[in-house]
């Protein structure tokens, strides 16, 4: 599979689940985090950049999340 399309796989994992355990789509030794950064962080509900990363090879996509933002963003930095 060409590399886009597995970030592309990769996002919709970390919609599903922020604790997904995927392989990176660039080196394929280390697996992605996601950081989510909200463009206000007094009102997470407008949504932000989800930034996904590798542990290896440090290659990371930005996802923006602007009208309807995935249940569990934010939720990393909430500790939840
Ligand atoms: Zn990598």
């Amino acid at each position: 599979m060409e590399e886009r399309k597995l970030w592309l796989e990769a996002e919709k994992k970390f919609r599903y689940d922020s604790n997904s355990l995927v392989t990176c789509p660039n080196c394929k030794k280390g697996n992605l985090f996601i950081t989510d950064i909200a463009f206000n962080e007094k009102d997470i509900s407008c949504g932000g950049e989800r930034c996904i990363k590798c542990t290896n090879c440090e290659k990371f996509e930005i996802v923006l999340y602007r009208n309807s933002v995935p249940e569990n963003w934010y939720s990393k930095n909430l500790g939840l």
